[in-house]
């Protein structure tokens, strides 16, 4: 007579913190081990996407360069 979890819970490497996250269901934020950590990441994600030019496009109809 014992009790098993439906879905067993598995214990990640939060991205964020590196810290002990629980990879499950019940975790919403998961692989981030918590709100915080996801919204940090995403912050940060967001920021260095507008800090870069992406200055290639500038250069995009340019014929390909590896032909010749
Ligand atoms: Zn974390």
């Amino acid at each position: 007579m014992s009790e098993s979890p439906a879905v067993p819970e598995k214990i990640v490497t939060c991205p964020q913190c590196k810290g002990d996250s629980v990879y499950s269901p019940r975790n919403a934020y998961r692989p981030f081990c918590s709100e915080r950590c996801k919204n940090l990441d995403l912050g940060a994600w967001a920021s260095e996407s507008f800090r870069v030019p992406a200055p290639e496009q500038l250069a995009d109809d340019t014929p390909s360069r590896h032909l010749q």
